[in-house]
């Protein structure tokens, strides 16, 4: 399955208005899984991860539409290679400031 054949068929067939609102409402739908999942862990109980990977999947497959409408692929590459280096920098200054506190 050409992954980006169906999302071009999906845009064609709903529109761009109406996948937005896609986006919009599964964002909401892993925010849920992702709020569950927290208040699990808060309590020390129990919680499964099948509907948290549905959701990212729903994510996922709702953005990739998106972005392959606006023609983002590559300023979201660059983007995420952006971000990820930041993350990356962030928490190695982190560690940098714990081991200075701790010394
Ligand atoms: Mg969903």
């Amino acid at each position: 399955m050409d992954e980006v054949k169906v999302y071009d068929k999906a845009i064609s067939h709903y529109g761009i208005k109406r996948q937005l609102v896609m986006v919009m409402e599964e964002c909401a739908e892993l925010s849920k899984e992702c709020s569950k999942i927290y208040r699990a862990l808060e309590a020390g109980g129990t919680f499964g991860i099948d509907n948290l990977a549905e959701e990212i999947a729903d994510v996922q497959i709702t953005t990739g539409q998106v972005q392959r409408f606006f023609g983002l692929k590559d300023k979201v590459k660059e983007q995420r290679k952006s971000k990820l280096k930041r993350l990356a920098e962030r928490i190695e200054n982190e560690n940098c400031k714990n081991q200075t506190d701790i010394s």
